[in-house]
């Protein structure tokens, strides 16, 4: 089943429908759109050093996976979570940003 989703804007809710627009110097906004009132909501903007940064995430996880030695998972965990909170960190002005011009 898919996730619901109420909107800020009128209150509608619908099923979520994710959207991608790719922007220039390769960034791309990922965000949801309200099929009643057209509101979008911005839930990700990534650009190619985020981009990276989630590729390395996913190559952790699958090492993360494999790890037989208890001390080699404790420092996977421990830089997953370094990374985790670095993307985070770049992409929220990055969202704040696009949602302030999305809807106009
Ligand atoms: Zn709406």
């Amino acid at each position: 089943m898919k996730p619901f989703s109420k909107c800020e804007q009128c209150g509608d809710e619908h099923h979520i429908v994710l959207l991608e627009h790719k922007k220039e110097n390769s960034i791309v906004v990922g965000f949801i759109q309200c099929p009643s009132c057209q509101h979008k909501t911005v839930y990700s903007v990534t650009t190619p050093h985020i981009r990276s940064l989630q590729k390395r995430i996913r190559t952790i996880r699958n090492q993360y996976g494999k790890a037989k030695r208890l001390k080699k998972a404790e420092r996977l965990l421990a830089e997953y979570e370094k990374i985790n909170d670095q993307i985070k960190m770049l992409m929220q002005p990055l969202i704040d940003h696009e949602n302030n011009g999305i809807n106009e």
